[in-house]
């Protein structure tokens, strides 16, 4: 396994069979030893940085507040209309952690 490759999106862990698809394939292979999730080498890598995740999640926050503080100074009517209960819900929902996805494949 080297160094450069990022735990399994699935279950987070560093278990991984790391190696060729096939012989005389150069083409890089990746199994999760933990819950089985697999994918091409570059498929795996591409997932954002945990610090440029933390980032928008940063962004992401201070937008729902915005939202919320200054939506609430709208009459009843525009919150309504601009469905500011719906914008603040769908904002939390990105924030929540994604469930496990395990056994899968990285796409
Ligand atoms: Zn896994």
């Amino acid at each position: 396994m080297s160094d450069d490759l990022k735990p399994c999106p699935g279950c987070a862990s560093r278990n991984l069979f790391d190696g060729p698809t096939a012989i005389g394939n150069p083409e890089r292979y990746v199994r999760c030893y933990q819950c089985g999730m697999s994918g091409a080498f570059t498929a795996w890598n591409r997932r954002a940085s945990d610090a440029e995740i933390e980032r928008l999640r940063a962004v992401l926050v201070e937008a729902r507040d915005d939202v919320g503080s200054w939506g609430a100074y709208a009459s009843p009517y525009f919150q309504e209309k601009w469905d500011l209960e719906g914008n603040i819900a769908r904002i939390d929902a990105a924030l929540s952690p994604l469930p496990a996805k395990k056994g899968g494949t990285v796409d």
